[in-house]
């Protein structure tokens, strides 16, 4: 996961505190003593311990969420002992569901007072404990494991200690772990002036564990994010995010006797200087928070000293809280972390230069002073990236430098000039990013035309680093070919290119940013994925059509049986009933599923009144029938109320419990609501219950009526354009002259179904805060809809008769058939069928009308439709079994080859389509499959390597691991399956007289290995 995809609150500040330094405050009268306290200094993370079994209270937790509070939980045991993995996993099962999404296992491991014994193999022992924790937390969708807090220095040193623990993950092969970890940290400021450690071990090589040296900085200070950030990127390759868990200044400290203790006026200063860094951008990126201890504590705490509250919210820190208060707070701001200075290795010495002045002597030697100065600026920005990525992975780490004055690195020599000097302060502090990281900036003499794709030449492909086309002229390549080439920049310059479009052609995909400006990051949504049925695992009538509609309401036996009969004679496959009771939902369900008529159950159910759906469900389960239940209809309806109010907090509470229960006893429970506004707020009930997983077999019921609107709506042109009218004929409100009048003056040009979903097609609209707030769409079985005979609720459009009743529904059935609905786009699977209003009945509204008489232009053209199924969405391909590894044996031979200057692993599989991975000795993996390069047979493959050193293939399950020594490799691997054993033989010079050429002989007789041997005249 890259650094920015880890979640942050939104409106992120990185400002925190830790709360109570125990487990028993977390009553709501706290949240409400201190959450407008957290909410007026700005903080919006809050580190809060745990019980290892029990959970905080989820309305605790919610209550932070619902503030953009983003809480950190330790796990709080009395020692550091084994965790039940379990019971673990089921505690951030829980959190997970509630929104929690960094758990930390432990605290301060390399403190003596944290072990019931303290022993010398300690980062050993704790790591034993450690690792099944993190790696029960890292199952736990939605969580991220935190390495915990280390205390600074500490008993066992702190970084020691951190670099030994990460050695074990190493050495265990644990790193798919830091794909989704991070790292707590305590970087308490103490007495120390705010700057301490700054630079990191890089820039105080004297410092060493357990002692401080006068006049020399070391870890134990703010900046010790740095110290633990070198560590991380050279123990796992690169940053991972760190998470302050308890930081900041504690009134009184003084713990270094150089500078005074902290008095009220310091504490005050520095933790308004400490939020204001965070905020406005000056603290790298991986530094997600700094959480100040201690928000509060009860006045008899060990730690009341350190608390900037008592318990009933009164300021113990009055001016650090006052100073919080005052401070202008928006979102963290973020910007590039560009080193000022750079060790560079020359004549076998190691100078500290500043990295500008540095450049300074770089460009000289690698463009030349006559290039134009466009093309040096490039240059200038390109080297200054990579002597950045130099600083942070020091090319030279043997001898403590960062770069050397080679070709080996950057070209360095002390001569200046005037007009290269020009381009590096030109560009003073520019950088390229891609992903919020300084870009490994590559670049070479010149190309044949076309640069190269980072991954042909080496191991791995850079996104930025992309074959472009190049008008250097040269038709022959000097160099690597990958990012900019030189001479091309040159010549884009010439041609009156400025350097950044140079940059951006050689480097696509990049940002160019001054090391002053700073970002905004996008808020990322962790949220778990809801486990849901997939759509092909839904119940569906057989022959589906996805064609329905709304039953009449007379459920007499007679009546009913007349209904199928319509209904089959329509081709219909579904049915929206609504049953007076149980008995009635019986007979009709009896009555339609045998004839394979999916009946979708509204039972009569006033909102405010009780009634037992599970009871349903059992009877539906009863007669075999899927049981998909609506429950409610159209809270907004007067009429779906008994005292004729309706009251949508009530209606979204009980839809909530209600349909908990349909859930629980095995049914699909349907939610039907005319507003997308009310659908958002049921959402958000479900996920302030933690019962999120309900959507994962709920179902949703629009009520898609047409009104008076064509079934393209609101796409048309009388809408979008105010046509004048097309057919006189028809029946309007109106004269023809006025009616052309309001479609002008109500035209809606650019509108779309967001803007106005009443509309066949308005279950868009509900699809779409769907999709954004569960990530997914459930089915949509439209419960009613259609064309209302006599509709004229539009006065722009004609009223709907006859011929457009019929004309329309045969439109908007044709979905299932063409799989297009109206407007074009093509058919949602998530639909699964419509059910217009209403098949009979006295109503004006009905099919067989009554009243009205019947639709039989409607009938006739709907089945002029049959008969056709719709297509059904189906489960993916199942995937071949993996073979079985404890089957198979392989063997690996290995051939060198020296081809000049060209370092690479190359090799035949016995078949194609294995995938293998090879990872370099620093950690980092390519992914190819044999079958990729056929000059190497019919399972070859091929990777260029660009260092010396012992690479490791892995490969069902299977590893094999090959030194390269600048040379090119083949290997063959060799599957041994029991079957081809037997045949195997060894001819040996070790054999005793005439036994080889008795093999011989027998192998000869067998045609398998014909030709395939020579005996050689033994030598005596
Ligand atoms: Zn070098
Ligand atoms: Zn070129």
């Amino acid at each position: 996961m890259r650094i920015r995809d880890y979640p942050r609150p939104r409106g992120d500040t990185g400002i925190g505190f830790h709360w109570f330094p125990d487990l028993y405050h977390y009553d709501d009268s706290y949240l409400d003593t201190f959450l407008p306290l957290l909410k007026s200094m700005g903080a919006s993370w809050l580190v809060i311990l745990s019980h290892p079994q029990r959970s905080i209270p989820a309305s605790f937790i919610r209550g932070l969420l619902e503030e953009d509070i983003e809480p950190v939980v330790q796990i709080s045991t009395p020692y550091i002992a084994f965790l039940k993995q379990d019971e673990l996993r089921e505690l951030c099962e829980r959190y997970a569901s509630w929104g929690v999404h960094y758990v930390s296992p432990f605290k301060e491991p390399n403190l003596a007072s944290r072990w019931p014994k303290w022993e010398e193999d300690l980062p050993e022992r704790f790591m034993d404990l450690l690792i099944p924790c993190l790696e029960t937390i890292y199952e736990v969708e939605g969580i991220i494991p935190l390495f915990p807090p280390l205390s600074p220095g500490g008993d066992f040193w702190d970084t020691v200690f951190l670099e030994a623990c990460l050695d074990i993950l190493n050495r265990q092969k644990k790193r798919p772990l830091y794909e989704k970890m991070a790292v707590a940290i305590e970087n308490y400021a103490f007495n120390k002036p705010l700057t301490w450690g700054k630079g990191g071990k890089a820039q105080w090589l004297s410092a060493q564990p357990y002692q401080s040296l006068p006049g020399c900085e070391d870890q134990r200070g703010f900046y010790l994010f740095q110290w633990y950030d070198e560590i991380i990127r050279q123990k796992v390759g690169r940053s991972l995010p760190l998470l302050g868990t308890a930081n900041g200044l504690v009134l009184g400290d003084r713990s270094s006797s150089d500078f005074p203790p902290i008095d009220e006026a310091t504490h005050a200063q520095r933790s308004a200087q400490i939020s204001q860094m965070m905020i406005q951008g000056e603290l790298p990126n991986y530094f997600f928070n700094n959480a100040f201890w201690l928000l509060t504590a009860e006045d008899a705490s060990p730690f009341a000293q350190g608390r900037w509250f008592r318990p009933d919210g009164e300021p113990m820190l009055k001016a650090s809280v006052a100073a919080l208060q005052e401070m202008a707070k928006e979102s963290r701001r973020f910007r590039v972390d560009l080193p000022e200075k750079i060790r560079v290795l020359t004549d076998g010495e190691v100078e500290v230069m500043d990295l500008e002045e540095y450049l300074k002597g770089v460009l000289p030697r690698e463009m030349g002073k006559n290039a134009p100065l466009e093309a040096l600026k490039a240059q200038a920005v390109a080297a200054r990236c990579y002597a950045a990525n130099a600083v942070k992975y020091p090319r030279h780490r043997e001898v403590g430098a960062d770069i050397c004055t080679t070709t080996h690195c950057q070209v360095w020599s002390p001569t200046h000039d005037e007009r290269t000097n020009q381009a590096v302060e030109g560009t003073k502090g520019i950088v390229a990013t891609y992903d919020d990281e300084i870009i490994g900036a590559f670049y070479f003499g010149h190309c044949d035309g076309r640069t190269r794709n980072s991954e042909d030449v080496w191991v791995g492909a850079l996104p930025y680093c992309r074959s472009v086309p190049c008008i250097c002229g040269y038709d022959f390549m000097y160099g690597h070919g990958v990012g900019m080439c030189q001479r091309g920049a040159m010549k884009m310059a010439e041609e009156g290119a400025t350097y950044e479009e140079i940059l951006c052609h050689y480097y696509p995909g990049i940002e160019t940013l001054a090391q002053g400006s700073t970002y905004e990051l996008p808020v990322v949504d962790l949220s778990p994925e809801i486990p849901h049925l997939e759509l092909w695992e839904w119940p569906r009538p057989p022959e589906d059509n996805g064609l329905g509609i709304h039953l009449g309401l007379d459920f007499r036996e007679g009546a009913l049986a007349e209904e199928l009969r319509r209904v089959k004679d329509l081709g219909l496959k579904w049915v929206l009933l609504v049953p007076g009771d149980e008995f009635q939902m019986e007979r009709a369900i009896r009555l339609f599923w045998p004839q394979g008529i999916m009946p979708v159950v509204r039972p009569y159910a006033l909102i405010d009144r009780s009634h037992d759906f599970v009871r349903d469900v059992k009877v539906m389960k009863g007669c075999g029938v899927p049981p998909y239940i609506q429950i409610y209809n159209e809270p907004s309806d007067d009429r779906e109320w008994s005292n004729g109010r309706p009251d949508l907090p009530l209606f979204v509470s009980k839809w909530v419990n209600n349909a908990l229960a349909v859930y629980d006893a095995g049914g699909y429970p349907g939610l039907q609501v005319l507003d997308v506004g009310l659908l958002r707020e049921v959402i958000a009930e479900t996920r302030r219950r933690g019962v999120m997983n309900l959507w994962g077999r709920a179902w949703f019921c629009p009520h898609n009526y047409g009104l008076n609107h064509p079934p393209t709506y609101p796409y048309d042109r009388i809408n979008q354009e105010g046509i004048p009218v097309q057919n006189p004929e028809w029946e309007f409100v109106a004269p023809i002259e006025e009616v052309n009048r309001w479609r002008e003056e109500g035209k809606n040009p650019g509108q779309t179904i967001h803007d106005d979903y009443n509309c066949i097609l308005g279950f868009l609209a509900f699809a779409k805060v769907f999709e954004e707030e569960l990530g997914f769409v459930p089915p949509m079985i439209c419960g009613e809809g259609g064309w209302q005979y006599r509709s004229s609720q539009d006065r722009r459009y004609p009223v709907i008769g006859d011929y457009l009743h019929a004309s329309y529904h045969q439109q908007m059935f044709a979905w299932f058939k063409t799989g297009r609905l109206s407007n074009g786009a093509p058919l949602p699977d998530y639909l699964f069928a419509v059910c217009p209003w209403i098949l009979s009945g006295l109503d004006a509204d009905a099919w067989y009308s009554k009243s009205m008489g019947t639709r039989e232009r409607t009938i006739a053209l709907v089945k002029g439709l049959l008969p056709f199924l719709r297509e059904l969405p189906t489960p993916p391909d199942d995937p071949e079994p993996p073979p079985d590894p404890e089957d198979e044996e392989w063997t690996m031979t290995v051939r060198r080859e020296l081809r000049a200057g060209l370092r690479g692993i190359a090799g035949n599989f016995p078949r194609a389509g294995i995938g293998l991975t090879i990872t370099d000795p620093w950690g980092n993996s390519v992914v190819t499959t044999s079958g990729s390069k056929g000059e190497h047979g019919p399972g070859g493959f091929e990777v260029r390597v660009w260092a010396n050193g012992l690479y490791t293939l892995n490969f069902l399950d299977q590893r094999f691991q090959v030194m390269v020594q600048g040379d090119f490799l083949f290997l063959t691997f060799t599957q041994i399956s029991p079957e081809t054993l037997p045949l195997a033989r060894l001819a040996s010079d070790w054999m005793k007289e005439g036994e080889g050429e008795a093999l011989w002989k027998s192998l000869e007789g067998d045609e398998r290995y014909e030709g395939l041997f020579l005996l050689d005249e033994k030598e005596s």
